[in-house]
C-alpha cells in the first residue's frame, strides 16, 4: 500500500524525501512553503528530486497549499492574492516533482455568502488550471464558515469545472467525522466511499488523509489526533486500508507531529493491521 505521511520540509526537500524513503514510506506530503506565511525555501533541481522519488519508489508526492490565502475570498484584493499565490504554488509543486497540489476550498465570512464564495473558488481553480499540474480539493470539517464539508458541494464544483483528469478529491477521515459521519464499522466506511462515488465519482479520489479526530462525530472541529484515540474505530480503520489498497491510492498520516519519529506508532499500527489481511 502507498502509505505515507505529512512531513515538515524544514530539513530541506531532498533530506526529507531521503528520510521518508529510508523509513519505507511509499507516499509523501509536504508543504512547499511555510503554511502560515513567509518565504518558501529553495527548491532543488527537478532531476535531483525525481531521482530521489524514483529511488525510494515514493509516489504520489502531494504538495499541500498554504493556509494563509483564501481561494473563496469575496474581497477583490484578497481574491487576487489567493489566485496569484496558488498559481505560483502550482509551479512550485511541479518543480518539486509533486503529483498533486492539495487545497481546501476556502471560507466565507457572513451568512448567505456561501454560493458567492463557491463562485470565487471556481474562479481561483480556473486561474490555477492555467498552470500545468493536477489539483486535489480536500473535504473539510466545516469549522465556522468553511466550505467543503459537504461532498455534494465539491461534486457540483467538479461538474462545473470539467477537466476530469486534472482535478480530484483528497478525502480526510478526521474532517469527514467532524462533519457528522461516523467511521466506526466497515459499513460506515463503505457508506463513505459510496458518498464519494455518488458526488465526485470514485475515479476522482486520489488520496486519503488518514487521521483520527479530537472532537466527537459532528463536532465540526478541525483537530487531528493519533489513530484510534478518537472516534475512528479499529474495524473502520482496517476497512479504510483495504479500500486504499484496492484503489491503489496514497494514504497520508497527518496525525500530530512533524517528523517520522512522531508518527512511528501510527505507522506501526497501520503496518500491523495490514499484516492481518
Ligand atoms: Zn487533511
Amino acid at each position: 500500500m502507498r502509505l505515507g505521511a505529512q512531513l515538515s520540509a524544514m530539513p530541506g526537500f531532498e533530506a526529507v524525501v531521503e528520510e521518508a524513503g529510508r523509513a519505507g514510506l511509499r507516499a509523501l506530503q509536504l508543504f512547499s512553503r511555510n503554511p502560515v506565511g513567509g518565504k518558501g525555501q529553495l527548491i532543488p533541481p527537478l532531476p535531483r528530486m525525481k531521482a530521489l522519488l524514483t529511488r525510494y519508489a515514493i509516489q504520489p508526492l502531494y504538495i499541500h497549499a498554504p493556509y494563509f490565502v483564501n481561494p473563496a475570498a469575496l474581497e477583490k484584493t484578497k481574491h487576487l492574492n489567493a489566485k496569484t499565490v496558488l498559481v505560483a504554488e502550482m509551479r512550485r509543486a511541479k518543480q518539486l516533482g509533486g503529483d498533486y497540489l492539495v487545497l481546501h476550498p476556502g471560507h466565507f465570512s457572513s451568512p448567505g455568502q456561501k454560493e458567492q464564495a463557491w463562485d470565487r473558488t471556481y474562479e481561483t481553480l480556473i486561474a490555477m488550471l492555467s498552470a500545468p499540474g493536477k489539483i486535489l480539493l480536500e473535504n473539510t470539517a466545516g469549522q465556522g464558515k468553511e466550505l467543503g464539508a459537504d461532498l455534494a458541494d465539491i461534486g457540483k464544483l467538479f461538474q462545473r469545472l470539467g477537466r476530469t483528469h486534472r482535478i480530484g478529491l483528497m478525502w480526510d477521515t478526521a474532517h469527514w467525522m467532524a462533519a457528522g459521519h461516523p467511521l466506526t464499522t466497515q459499513a460506515d466506511v463503505d457508506r463513505g466511499f459510496e458518498a464519494i462515488d455518488q458526488t465526485v465519482g470514485l475515479a476522482r479520489l486520489k488520496g486519503i488523509h488518514l487521521n483520527d479526530g479530537e472532537g466527537a462525530v459532528g463536532s465540526r472541529r478541525d483537530r487531528h489526533a493519533p489513530l484510534l484515540t478518537g472516534p475512528l474505530g479499529r474495524e473502520a480503520l482496517k476497512a479504510l486500508l483495504r479500500w486504499a489498497e484496492t484503489l491503489d491510492i496514497g494514504v497520508i498520516l497527518e496525525t500530530p507531529g512533524r517528523d517520522i519519529s512522531s508518527r512511528q506508532s501510527d505507522l506501526t499500527l497501520v503496518r500491523n493491521l495490514m499484516a492481518e489481511f
